[in-house]
C-alpha cells in the first residue's frame, strides 16, 4: 500500500479504482472527489 510514486491514475484509498485527474482534483467513479489541490498530501 506504498504506491506514492506513481506518475497517473492513482488509485481510490476507499475502493482501489483508478481516480480521474481533474482540474486539480482526484475524481474516484465510486466516491467523487477523494483528494483536492487544497489537501496537504503534496
Ligand atoms: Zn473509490
Amino acid at each position: 500500500m506504498a504506491d506514492e510514486s506513481e506518475p497517473k491514475g492513482r488509485p481510490c484509498p476507499f475502493c482501489g479504482a483508478s481516480m480521474m485527474h481533474r482540474h486539480c482534483k482526484y475524481v474516484c467513479p465510486q466516491h467523487g472527489v477523494v483528494y483536492d489541490c487544497a489537501d496537504t498530501f503534496y
